[in-house]
């Protein structure tokens, strides 16, 4: 939620406002947080201008303590060009991070860790450096979760071919050993984003590291559900047992 508030700004003591989104769940219970603020000061950090809030989170009764990184609101921009900025109103820029930080690793249905465990390893480092506001670093994560989990896939439905899906493009692997469709949508799409994560230039620029997760999240599903048609494909009927006995 954006809420805009007063504070003190360190340098000179003056009352100034803060336009930012507050904390909505909580980094360590991963509650949703009703957000009441304690405290926060305005301050220079590494010549940045920073805000730092204290709020307590009424699920776990913790104190978190968050960092943004904020800049002046622009008041008006002459006809020359130059920009006035208003001495005494802020918004937000990013949040730096939140903290304590109480990592919980995700948990996957047994026949997907059964399938994939280096896509359930992966996924959770990713995950974990994410919580702790590592997000260049949980992209390239997520990435190499996701060609784990199509691989292992790939294998699973093509036994025979283990060695050459383990050694070519997840792209080619994609086209040549998945038939689901959904699945090759999700795949392709979540790589277009992953190889942003990894590369100078972002091409993919409306879309982040959260569709990517939101698109794994559906591949899971997809996996899973053809997982337990599987499973189903191969119960046998004990009609002619119960017959002859
Ligand atoms: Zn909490």
């Amino acid at each position: 939620m954006n809420i805009r508030k007063s504070f003190t700004r360190k340098n000179d003591n003056t009352g100034v406002y803060v336009s930012y989104d507050s904390i909505e769940e909580c980094p360590n219970c991963k509650k949703a947080l009703a957000p009441q603020n304690l405290y926060g000061i305005v301050h220079l950090k590494n010549d940045k201008e920073t805000l730092s809030v204290a709020d307590f989170c009424n699920g776990c009764h913790s104190l978190i303590v968050s960092e943004y990184e904020i800049s002046k609101k622009i008041r008006r921009t002459n006809s020359n060009g130059t920009v006035e900025y208003d001495d005494k109103e802020y918004k937000m820029v990013s949040l730096n991070h939140s903290a304590p930080v109480n990592f919980k690793e995700r948990e996957f249905d047994d026949k997907l860790k059964k399938l994939s465990p280096q896509f359930v390893k992966v996924y959770n480092q990713a995950l974990k450096a994410e919580d702790f506001s590592l997000d260049e670093i949980a992209g390239l994560g997520y990435r190499k979760a996701l060609e784990f989990l199509i691989k292992d896939f790939a294998i699973y439905n093509n036994p025979e071919k283990e060695e050459e899906i383990k050694s070519t493009w997840m792209m080619k692997c994609l086209k040549e050993y998945i038939d689901n469709e959904k699945i090759k949508t999700l795949a392709e799409k979540s790589e277009w984003i992953g190889n942003d994560e990894a590369h100078y230039v972002k091409i993919q620029d409306d879309r982040d590291i959260n569709d990517m997760k939101s698109f794994i999240d559906a591949l899971v599903y997809f996996i899973s559900m053809s997982l337990i048609v599987d499973d189903a494909q191969t119960m046998k009927s004990k009609k002619e047992n119960a017959k002859n006995e």
